[in-house]
């Protein structure tokens, strides 16, 4: 069983801050976890495990959840697959979300199974019967079902009529097509994705869709590439939607073990401020006035940050001229001098120190202002 109670705590009320998704895009149940309607921007991922394996899976799915993944999808492709998906369901500790292409018996499957939403798209899976009977056992679960349209597979006519290239309203259209195979069966509790890998046509489909339909948008750009290229499309095209409040769940999806997309969707969240669970460390970009080592300074920094999970702001500043002006956005800081150094709270110098002793000193600060913000946070959730 899924431990329902811990995981929405961790959710909601633990050290990861909520902030809010767009209240009037449709709220969609996953399981326990709501996706749209306000509720936080989830993070998601994919297995690169064979299904089959279970202990594998498992591990990985552990490995993602303790990175930070919230909801795991992992791939259906035969009947020994979906025979592992109970099995998995019952120890992932998050919702699993089964990728199903083609067939529609591996849904029924999976419903049977217990997953907490269906990644399938009604349109492959034949007979108007098979749409009902997925769309009939689905809706008696309360299992969603997530609709994905991908640029490398849009439907041909979409194709002929936009000259055989990939445009925003071909995406649209091919995931209206789909919404309304489900809608027809008055199956409401849809999730949908547009996924491109031109970055362009992946935001415009979005902020199109958006315009058309309060459905909630699962984001990403497929095939981003390597970590490096890859996690900046990925930025680009995620976090420019997410500031205009388009996208509820966000996939980045590298070449790469998956873990590693866990990192680069909280950076996306967390350099958006859409959502955060950690400290942001900000430091200047060092010029000549420099009186200080600041990025051995700044790496001492981020070792003391580790263990902090209250998202606070940090920034490291390297000189007396510009760096108290600089630093007054951030809640702490650490301004740089010749021998000496000062450490700031929300722009008033609270201490100045030799600097041999400006890391314990910031040390210090920073202690006292977690507790506080533990204490206001309390506060709030009594
Ligand atoms: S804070 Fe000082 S050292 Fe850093 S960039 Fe600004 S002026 Fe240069």
């Amino acid at each position: 069983m899924l431990k329902k109670e811990k995981y929405l705590q961790k959710i909601y009320q633990g050290n990861i801050q909520r902030y809010g998704s767009n209240p009037k895009i449709r709220k969609v149940m996953v399981g326990p976890l709501a996706i749209g309607g306000g509720a936080p921007i989830i993070v998601q991922s994919m297995c690169s495990t064979d299904t089959r394996d279970i202990k594998a899976t498992l591990a990985q799915i552990h490995r993602l959840t303790e990175a930070g993944c919230e909801l795991v999808r992992v791939a259906v492709p035969d009947e020994s697959a979906s025979a592992a998906l109970s099995a998995i369901v019952a120890e992932a500790g998050v919702p699993v979300v089964a990728d199903i292409h083609f067939h529609y018996k591996r849904a029924l499957e999976a419903v049977k199974a217990g997953v907490a939403k269906i990644r399938i798209n009604p349109g492959n899976i034949g007979s108007a019967d098979r749409v009902k009977a997925v769309v009939d056992a689905c809706g008696s679960a309360g299992i969603p079902i997530r609709i994905g349209v991908n640029s490398g597979s849009l439907p041909d006519d979409i194709l002929d009529r936009d000259s055989h290239k990939v445009t925003a309203h071909g995406m649209v259209d091919a995931a209206l097509r789909e919404v309304e195979l489900l809608e027809r069966e008055g199956f409401h509790d849809i999730i949908v994705s547009m996924k491109a890998t031109e970055t362009s046509v992946m935001i415009e489909s979005n902020r199109l869709f958006r315009q058309k339909s309060d459905i909630p948008l699962h984001l990403g750009i497929t095939e981003a590439g390597l970590p490096g290229y890859g996690s900046i499309k990925s930025a680009i095209g995620i976090g420019s939607l997410l500031i205009d409040q388009i996208g509820e769940t966000i996939r980045v999806s590298l070449s790469s073990p998956p873990e590693e997309e866990i990192e680069v969707c909280w950076w996306i969240l967390e350099a958006t401020g859409v959502r955060r669970r950690s400290p942001e460390l900000v430091g200047c970009p060092t010029c000549g006035r420099i009186e200080i080592d600041l990025i051995e300074l700044m790496k001492d920094v981020q070792k003391i940050l580790k263990d902090v999970s209250i998202p606070v702001k940090v920034a490291v500043m390297g000189c007396v001229v510009n760096g108290p002006g600089e630093a007054r956005d951030a809640d702490i800081g650490i301004v740089g001098g010749k021998g000496k150094g000062m450490i700031m709270r929300n722009g008033e110098i609270v201490r100045s120190v030799d600097e041999d002793k400006l890391l314990s000193a910031f040390g210090e600060e920073l202690k006292i202002l977690c507790y506080e913000r533990e204490v206001a946070n309390d506060k709030d959730l009594s």
